[in-house]
Parts: C-alpha cells; structure tokens; sequence
C-alpha cells in the first residue's frame, strides 16, 4: 500500500493529456513502476467522491487499474496506475506503422471486453481513441481513463469542450454538442469502430491524411458524409464489424460491445 507522494520517484514524462500529465514513477522501496497522472482541478471543485470509488472497484484484465488516488488542498489529484510499458496504441501505429487484421482482432476482442464489462456497470468512457489504448510487452491491450474521464470533466469546468478528442465523436453527439441526452454506450462503440479503422488504416479515417482535423471539416466527414468503408484488401467480415459500429442515423442500431463479442469477425477467429 502507497500512502504517499513522497514514496514514489518521478523518472520521466509519460504523455500529457486533456488537463495532465502523466509520468512513469517507481516505488521507492519495491522499486515498482507505475504511472502517476496528475491534474490540476480547480480548487473547491474536488473529485466526487462516488466516482473516485469507481475508479478504485473497478477490477478487470481489460482496463488499466487505478491504485491510488491522491489530493492536495491545492486542488492537485494525482492517479497512481498500472504502469504500461509498451505505451499508446496511437505511438506504437505511429513508430510502427498500421496494424492487420489479425491484431486488430486480438486487440478488438480486449477492448470490447472491457467496454461490456464498464457498460454493464453503466459507465461510459466518451473518449475512446487510439492515445487511450494502452499496451503492454506481453501484447495486453487494455482502456485507460474509464472513469477519469468524468473527473476531468468536473475538473475542467470552466472549459466548454465537453470531454471526448472531436475526432472520435459520434455524429449525433457532435451534431447536439449536449453533454446528456444520447446514448453514451452506443457513442463509444462509434469511437471503438473508428479507432479501430484508423489503426488499421494508419490514418484517421474520416480526412484525407494531412488534412486538418478542425471543427467544420469534422463536422461535415462525421454529420453529413456516409461513414468511411474499409478498403477491398480487407476481408468481408471485418468490414461488416466496422459497419455495425459506425451505424448512423439510428444510434440504438448500433452493435452492443457484447453483440461484437459474437460477431463472426471475432468469434471465428
Ligand atoms: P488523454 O488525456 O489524452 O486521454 P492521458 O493524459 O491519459 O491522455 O495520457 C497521455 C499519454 O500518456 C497517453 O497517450 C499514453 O501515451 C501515456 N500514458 C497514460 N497512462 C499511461 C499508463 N498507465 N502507462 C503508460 N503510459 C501511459
């Protein structure tokens, strides 16, 4: 048990994200590494208590386990985490190039699983994307920031953005820009799907690569274009798994994480 900041040795910078940073930190006595995000939160406006707890129960093979969480009166929340040492799926795409279908099948099956098991707690996540896959030397792959996402949303009040990389973002959340109001589950298998394809394809897939992703051109690829289609040289199964996740008009339409689970795509695999 870490009961403290001051057991724990900062040794470089992670990555930094939606309002923190994250370092790669060892435990001064165990030597055991981990990952430490830290996030300034305004001050009286201190982390819900309830979802802090979440955060702390949640217990699965398929997301990232939060160990501790620390607050300063300065209004500073540092997460202790399980440490991932091959990185984000959206650096190990970008230092190695796109991925085939064979791991994106593997890694397809991992973050579905731990999106039902997240869903079936009726928690959502709003920001899955290739910078919150992580991956491990054993080939793990696992979500990070389940829960934190709702933390950072109260931290970053003042801010309009609601939580969520745009890019990633269902058309009917785009289109409404409310933060309640649509089904969050059936947006993040829209988020799931097209992580999925820009893995597979190496770039984003709603723009031309190089094109800028800003808020008029995204609007028009996700609201009012037909959504992307995986090129002939995949196989006819995987490219109706992407089109169970990109269902549009009707988000109920879309695929559940666990009708996914059974898609031929995965189960003949
Ligand atoms: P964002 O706010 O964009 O969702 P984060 O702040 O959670 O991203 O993380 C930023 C980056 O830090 C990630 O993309 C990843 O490269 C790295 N990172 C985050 N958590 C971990 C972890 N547990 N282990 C290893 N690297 C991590």
């Amino acid at each position: 048990e870490i009961d403290g900041l001051s057991q724990l040795e900062k040794l470089q910078v992670l990555g930094q994200g939606n309002g923190g940073t994250v370092f790669k930190v060892r435990h001064k006595q165990t030597l055991a590494l981990y990952a430490l995000k830290v996030m300034q939160c305004d001050r009286g406006t201190p982390p819900n208590p309830q979802e802090l707890n979440i955060l702390r129960q949640t217990n699965s093979p398929y997301i990232v386990k939060c160990h501790q969480i620390f607050t300063k009166p300065s209004g500073e929340v540092s997460i202790l985490m399980e440490y991932m040492d091959a990185g984000s799926l959206e650096i190990y795409v970008k230092s190695r190039g796109r991925l085939s279908e064979d791991i994106i099948c593997t890694i397809s099956r991992q973050v579905l699983k731990g999106l039902f098991y997240m869903h079936s707690r009726n928690i959502v996540h709003r920001d899955i994307k290739p910078a919150n896959l992580l991956i491990n030397e054993k080939m793990e792959v696992k979500i990070a920031d389940f829960g934190i996402s709702k933390i950072i949303q109260q931290c970053l009040e003042r801010c309009s953005t609601p939580v969520g990389t745009r890019a990633y973002m269902s058309p009917e959340r785009l289109d409404t820009g409310k933060h309640g109001g649509y089904n969050g589950f059936a947006a993040d298998i829209w988020s799931f799907g097209v992580t999925m394809m820009e893995l597979y394809m190496g770039y984003y897939p709603f723009l031309e690569p190089g094109q800028e992703p800003d808020f008029p051109s995204l609007m028009l690829a996700i609201c009012f274009r037909e959504p992307p289609s995986l090129p002939e040289c995949s196989s006819e199964k995987f490219r109706d798994f992407i089109r169970c996740c990109l269902q549009k008009g009707d988000p109920s339409k879309r695929w559940t994480a666990s009708q996914l689970l059974s898609h031929p795509f995965l189960a003949d695999a």
